[in-house]
């Protein structure tokens, strides 16, 4: 098999979901946007519920099916960008959610689905989703009257706990809401990790149920191998890839491997990357091409069969550092061609 393999543990991602739920005393509901950060939001939803989540979040209405799907009836599915044009029936049919950002969008739900539940999200100074003062403050008698499930806003910087944004927006955050009886919800992973005044009632964690950063004491989630599929010698000064941009300066083992960026694999990772034998590191060399990427393995003692490249040797964290970008693009990148394997 050509494809590279991705191992998914879903008892990690539990393990994940319950320390973040044991940081604080609110429910914690999760984020499964994007096909649940790449890694499949069927499987993960149905893990995630059983051990109690009752509250997902998608982007899309689009996404909200397959969700409905996994978790059954009972569940709510919240999906971030609102209402949209179009979504009326979609939304109606698998009973989801909106998180109403914008006037329009409040004026579209109550007319097209009156008895149908819903959500609000301010804006607190990200300036990306949400209502901002003025039009807050003249829906916000309406739209509580009709009893909203959530109102929530978003930080901007919570995966930097110091800086100066996080009590800013928690100051902006009470000031709109304090009052109202409606649960409010304003901490995802980073939030939750910037302690109690943060957690409101509902946290929405993603990227730590995953393994990612700001969360460091998340178990890893995921893993990566990918297959050999051939070695060569080099001998010193023949050069390797596209643009001859890597050049053997000893004799070399080369392993060719299936993978490159139509995977996920970012070009960018053509400069310092490391795949992993066991623990042994050997350099990516060469650059990334649409399917494949070279490897120098001469320090290996034999030659393998398949390298790691994201493994505990190598979070994914750390593979997207040497991408120059972050866990979050690296997960969502993942390649719809790899196998994937659950355990746990
Ligand atoms: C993506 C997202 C989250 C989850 O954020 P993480 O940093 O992955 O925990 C929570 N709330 C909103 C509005 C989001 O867009």
């Amino acid at each position: 098999m050509s494809t590279g393999h991705l191992t998914i543990d879903l008892a990690a991602l539990a393990a994940n979901w319950r320390s973040l739920n044991a940081l604080t005393s609110c429910e914690t509901a999760a984020v499964i946007k994007a096909d649940a950060y790449g890694l499949g939001a069927d499987r993960v939803a149905k893990a995630l519920a059983k051990q109690g989540v009752r509250t997902f979040y998608v982007a899309m209405a689009e996404e909200g099916a397959a969700v409905r799907a996994a978790v059954g009836d009972k569940a709510q599915i919240r999906v971030l960008t609102g209402h949209m044009r179009g979504d009326t029936d979609m939304i109606a049919d698998l009973n989801l959610t909106p998180i109403l950002n914008t006037i329009d969008q409040i004026n579209r739900h109550f007319e097209a689905l009156p008895d149908h539940s819903f959500g609000l999200q301010l804006d607190t100074g990200m300036n990306r989703l949400g209502l901002e003062w003025d039009d807050w403050a003249a829906v916000a008698e309406a739209a509580l009257r009709r009893k909203p499930v959530v109102v929530m806003s978003h930080l901007a910087c919570a995966d930097e706990p110091d800086h100066p944004m996080n009590p800013y927006q928690l100051d902006i955050f009470h000031q709109m809401t304090d009052g109202i009886t409606t649960p409010r919800s304003l901490a995802a992973t980073g939030g939750i990790l910037l302690g109690p005044d943060y957690h409101f009632d509902e946290c929405r964690p993603g990227i730590g149920l995953y393994g990612g950063l700001p969360f460091e004491d998340a178990r890893p989630v995921v893993r990566l191998d990918l297959p050999v599929i051939q070695l060569r010698d080099l001998t010193a000064g023949e050069v390797v890839g596209y643009g001859n941009s890597w050049q053997a300066e000893r004799p070399t083992r080369l392993a060719t491997i299936a993978a490159g960026y139509a995977d996920g694999l970012l070009r960018s990772l053509s400069r310092g990357a490391m795949l992993y034998h066991g623990d042994t590191p050997c350099p990516l060399v060469g650059r990334v091409s649409m399917d494949l990427i070279t490897v120098d393995v001469t320090d290996l003692n034999e030659d393998p069969a398949a390298l790691a490249f994201i493994c505990d040797a190598q979070p994914v964290d750390s593979l997207a550092q040497s991408a120059g970008t972050i866990g979050y693009e690296m997960l969502t990148g993942l390649s719809p061609r790899y196998s994937r394997r659950y355990v746990g």
